[in-house]
């Protein structure tokens, strides 16, 4: 056998094709676990936002209704002033400043729990004030130029915001005109403040902030917010602040929200940087980073409530989960690809498995045919000789017709003519029966009626069974059939036969050759017995060992190549079956060929191809 010899290149050739697979798996690895990830963080950021969104809505809604609902409590305070008689008196000019109007004043601060209270004449002078008493009351001021005087005296109700101008106080200031006969007379104020509704806010998790019209944070939970712009302010709009004296003065810096991405018509993403002076406050809620804005107008002001919901979060959450599905498809893919390898890996084996299965097949049927032939070999010897006896009296009968013919005896000649006819027909069948015997068998399984095979091997070793005088005793019923293939069972029982000859061989008179069949529980068993010495107990375990013969090789037949019991077993085997040797009851060795029972078709006399009938050779005369 040639060793096989792998050249350097063809050994690297496997390595090479799976540093190739593997330089396009990687990537494609990688691209999945990216796109996984991406996905991922999409999906995660989208859910985080969304929830985000429902909540920031739910709070601004909870806060704006409550800072309305604070600012409605007091809506009609100052227009009830306007019922006072003493009040109406001083504004009107008709009466000098009542006594006791000022502590009146004062008292319903107290009660009321605001800031301030106080009305002004038609000019814009304070009057009376809750605050008469302090040093820095309002009496006698000119608060003209305040927009919530301008309102109240154009009659309108007036509503700003604004940082007191004497005590530098924010608060929100509602006023309303005090009308008398249809003319207004005077306006009163009322200042409140809000700073407890926004202590309230500094508590929850996000920050909160109001800002008026001018877009100037009012009300915040962080204090340093308030007096910011969310807007930059142009110079015009600062000066007239200033003018005013709306926001007292105050620089009006920007809060530096910087917008990032609007996700809805009510919410936009927003960061916040924190300025160095902001570093000292202490919150629940963080002051910087990205959050989500949510704003919506305040009814009866032209303010907007704006809640910060902090974002930072859900980003991080969403960098986690991309991570984790990047990690997971990564993982995934990983599987699969060791899943589609071990697959290609068993798929691979399977074709080699299947690859050898055949080979050896193919290698097991030469095989056969080689003992086939070897069998064919031994029998030579008696097939000559079976041949010359026929061509013996071939000889003889011409000789004797050609005389026959030249003395007139037509009679005589015709009738050896006709044994000369037969002569040859079963030389014919012989040959023939050898031929077929000789041809190549298949080992696919058919049923087959066993009596015609067994008949055939015994046709084929007639010669030598003749010479041998061993007596034949055959009882195989013809209806018993077994699944296999006709040739090859032939084959079996030549080898056995055969065999059976070989133990018999020497022995002057008594030799028999026993062959049975019979069906039972589903196998067909047939079985050739002899009378010769049997099989010794040191043969017994070795009879079906390919090369196991106990024979010279110079017998009758070409010796034996202890091939014979080897290569039966096989054939039997290949048809589900399994031969066996034993010693009989009575001495001499049993061989049982047993196969699976097979069903035959309905015409079992039918011929089928390549089964021979045989004939019997005629005695020479
Ligand atoms: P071979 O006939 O070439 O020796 P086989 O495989 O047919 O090879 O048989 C192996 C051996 O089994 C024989 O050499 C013989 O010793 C023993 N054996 C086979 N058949 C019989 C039999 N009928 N009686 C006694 N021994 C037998």
């Amino acid at each position: 056998m040639m060793r096989r010899s792998l050249s350097l290149p063809a050994f690297f050739m496997p390595v090479a094709r799976r540093l190739r697979t593997i330089g396009l798996l990687l990537p494609a690895l990688a691209g999945l676990a990216l796109l996984a990830g991406m996905i991922g963080f999409r999906v995660s950021e989208g859910m985080g936002l969304s929830d985000l969104r429902e909540t920031g809505r739910h709070r601004l809604d909870l806060y704006a209704e409550s800072l309305e609902r604070e600012i409605d409590k007091y809506a009609y305070f100052p227009a009830t002033l306007g019922l006072e008689r003493d009040v109406l008196d001083l504004v009107a000019g008709r009466a000098p400043l009542a006594w006791g109007l000022n502590r009146y004043l004062e008292r319903l601060n107290e009660r009321a729990g605001t800031l301030s209270i106080y009305v002004l004449n038609r000019q814009g002078r304070v009057l009376a004030a809750s605050n008469w008493n302090r040093p820095d009351s309002f009496i006698g001021e000119d608060l003209s130029y305040r927009p919530y005087f301008v309102e109240a005296a154009a009659g309108r109700q007036g509503r700003f915001f604004g940082v007191g101008t004497t005590r530098g106080e924010a608060g929100y200031y509602l006023s309303s005109p005090l009308a008398e006969d249809g003319a207004i007379v005077g306006v009163a104020v009322v200042k409140v403040s809000l700073e407890q509704l926004e202590q309230s806010w500094s508590t929850v998790e996000a920050p909160v902030l109001v800002a008026d019209e001018n877009g100037v944070v009012i009300l915040a939970s962080v204090p340093s917010w308030k007096f910011t712009t969310l807007r930059p302010m142009d110079e015009p709009t600062r000066r007239h602040f200033d003018q005013t004296l709306q926001y007292n003065a105050r620089p009006l810096a920007p809060l530096g929200l910087m917008p990032q991405d609007r996700i809805a018509a009510d919410a936009e993403l927003v960061r916040l940087s924190r300025p160095a002076e902001m570093q000292l406050e202490e919150t629940v809620f963080p002051m910087s980073g990205g959050f989500l804005a949510q704003t919506a107008p305040l009814h009866g002001t032209g303010w907007t409530m704006t809640v910060l919901s902090p974002a930072d979060q859900v980003t991080g959450m969403a960098w986690a989960q991309a991570a984790l599905a990047a990690v997971g498809s990564a993982f995934l893919g990983i599987l699969l690809l060791m899943w589609m390898q071990r697959r290609r890996h068993l798929f691979d084996l399977e074709r080699k498995v299947e690859e050898r299965t055949r080979n050896l097949r193919a290698a097991q049927d030469e095989l056969v045919h080689a003992g086939k032939l070897a069998v064919i070999g031994q029998l030579s010897a008696g097939l000559a000789h079976e041949l010359n006896q026929p061509l013996a009296a071939l000889r003889t009968l011409s000789g004797n017709t050609a005389k026959f013919l030249q003395r007139g005896n037509l009679e005589a000649a015709q009738g050896n003519l006709e044994r000369i006819a037969h002569l040859v027909d079963a030389m014919g069948a012989l040959t023939s029966q050898l031929k077929s015997f000789a041809r190549k068998s298949s080992s696919t399984p058919r049923p087959v009626a066993v009596r015609r095979p067994i008949d055939n091997a015994l046709f084929l070793l007639d010669q030598r069974l003749r010479r041998s005088g061993v007596a034949v005793q055959v009882d195989v019923p013809e209806d018993i059939a077994a699944l296999c293939d006709p040739n090859r069972l032939e084959q079996v029982v030549v080898n056995l036969v055969a065999n059976g000859l070989d133990a018999l061989a020497g022995r002057e008179e008594g030799g028999r050759l026993t062959i049975t069949a019979a069906t039972e529980g589903g196998r067909a068993r047939i079985q050739v017995a002899d009378n010769g010495p049997g099989l010794p107990a040191d043969v017994l375990p070795r009879l079906f060992e390919p090369f196991f013969t106990t024979k010279e090789a110079a017998k009758e037949g070409g010796g034996g190549l202890g091939l014979g019991l080897a290569i039966s077993a096989g054939i039997v085997r290949d048809f589900g079956g399994a031969l066996t040797g034993a010693n009989g009851p009575d001495g001499g060795a049993v061989f049982t060929i047993d196969l699976p029972v097979a069903v035959l078709p309905t015409d079992p006399t039918a011929v089928q191809a390549g089964d021979f009938v045989c004939p019997t050779l005629p005695s020479p005369p």
